[in-house]
């Protein structure tokens, strides 16, 4: 076997959001190969071998990779519509346009999604994609293409609905699949892209659309399927007061208790946003280690209310970030939800002692890769995890008179990223991609976005 090669990083502020929260005023950090080696304080140790690259890295905070851990990459190219809408109104006026997409628009769509989410810092993405047109080509396989291109660790969260308006859900009738055919689209997904080693790029999890766009069967089965073939759980629960109102109308009971008796509460299972959980919901969540994607500016978006991170937190409920579509959240970038689920969490009851500048930048961590199953493997700085982290330039214009990083980093602009490394591969410099041409991307995905404007418009 060859000898490791080794990057030295140095002379930079480190936040390793380890368990103690371990900082370093200055200090280094040892990628070695797709690990990190070694991370302290002061200068790199002497007589390392096998050095490829040694970065002086002063004026940076060096943090994990950022972790997305809810998106659905197809709304790249139906940003900016329904800009005046809540969840349902939106979701009603935005699927006939959405049931039209195709294999080429999904793909562009998932490079522009992961390009500005891997410039600004994120490692780790993710897709929810849940719309599968009849004869719309391999969207998954599209989606997984561009992460694998971008070099961005993935997980694909193959989602479904089987519930359309003659069943009483919010879907048309021509946007869903069969119950047959969406698990069966799941278990293929799974069985040909499911990576389960350490370092794994690609990861697949079962993840019906929503309580009101799948049936009953659909999650209980797909629960089943997930349990039978190793992988994750994640669906949309708890996200509107109109959600609420549904699952009593249609089940007769909230929808945590809807989840737990379809199998959906569990260690292996995350859900995106949890915004109306009464005290026994997320008492229920703790109990059964339940992880939440936390999206704070989609849900300021659709006027959704503001989801109870604070007390899921205290209760020990696993929370990670999301940029959530960019239907309803059009920056696509992750910082904005570190810097939303600080100051939107301090509008609700615990005020200032809601969240700290910490604590949301565990969030977009650790918290990330606790939901999406990997905290073994990454989003903490910590010898032999896997080499994701991100060098913040905090000595411009933007940050230089902030004296704390951490707070610098969370309280102000976005910063720019000078170096981002996934699986000890660089992928952006001085704020661009080093993977892909980001001008063809933008170019490709206003075509894209012109096409499917043109298509839904004469349907
Ligand atoms: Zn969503």
């Amino acid at each position: 076997m060859a000898a490791a090669q080794r990057i030295v990083i140095e002379s930079c502020s480190i936040a390793t959001v380890d368990a103690a929260d371990t900082e370093y005023a200055s200090g280094y950090l040892v990628i070695a190969d797709n690990r990190i080696e070694a991370v302290g304080a002061g200068k790199a140790p002497e007589g390392l071998e096998n050095v490829v690259r040694r970065i002086d890295a002063t004026g940076h905070l060096v943090t994990p990779g950022l972790i997305n851990t809810h998106h659905h990459f197809y709304q790249w190219i139906t940003r900016g519509l329904a800009t005046d809408h809540n969840l349902f109104n939106w979701l009603v006026a935005l699927y006939p346009t959405w049931a039209r997409i195709d294999e080429p628009m999904v793909y562009a769509a998932a490079q522009g999604s992961l390009a500005m989410m891997a410039r600004g810092g994120v490692t780790t993405a993710m897709d929810h994609h849940y719309v599968y047109p009849h004869g719309s080509g391999d969207l998954s396989g599209a989606v997984i293409r561009a992460a694998r291109e971008m070099g961005v660790r993935f997980t694909l969260a193959r989602g479904s609905m089987d519930r359309s308006e003659k069943d009483g859900g919010l879907p048309p009738d021509f946007a869903v699949e069969t119950l047959e055919g969406a698990l069966a689209g799941t278990e293929a997904t799974v069985k040909e892209h499911h990576d389960a080693s350490f370092d794994a790029m690609t990861q697949v999890a079962v993840a019906p659309c929503s309580p009101f766009s799948v049936s009953t069967e659909l999650m209980r089965e797909g629960a089943e399927l997930a349990r039978r073939l190793g992988v994750r759980l994640h669906t949309h629960g708890s996200e509107t007061v109109e959600e609420e109102k549904f699952c009593h109308e249609l089940f007769g009971m909230g929808p945590t208790d809807y989840f737990e008796s379809t199998g959906w509460l569990g260690e292996d299972v995350w859900m995106a946003h949890c915004v109306h959980m009464n005290d026994s919901d997320i008492a229920a969540f703790a109990r059964t280690r339940t992880g939440v994607a936390h999206c704070p500016s989609s849900n300021a978006r659709l006027a959704a209310g503001i989801a109870r991170v604070p007390d899921m937190l205290k209760a020990g409920v696993p929370v990670g970030l999301g940029v959530d579509g960019t239907a309803s959240n059009e920056s696509g970038e992750l910082h904005t939800e570190l810097r939303n689920a600080l100051l939107i969490n301090r509008l609700g009851a615990h005020r200032e002692a809601a969240l700290n500048a910490r604590q949301a930048l565990r969030l977009g961590t650790h918290g990330g890769a606790q939901v999406l199953g990997r905290a073994a493997e990454t989003g903490s700085l910590e010898a032999g995890k896997l080499a994701d982290l991100v060098l913040w330039k905090l000595d411009t214009l933007a940050h230089a008179s902030i004296a704390d990083p951490v707070t610098a980093l969370v309280f102000g602009a976005a910063a720019p990223v000078t170096a981002s490394f996934v699986n000890g591969r660089q992928i952006v410099e001085n704020g661009r991609l080093l993977t892909v041409d980001e001008d063809a991307i933008a170019r490709s995905t206003r075509d894209e976005a012109q096409r499917l404007a043109r298509i839904s418009a004469k349907a």
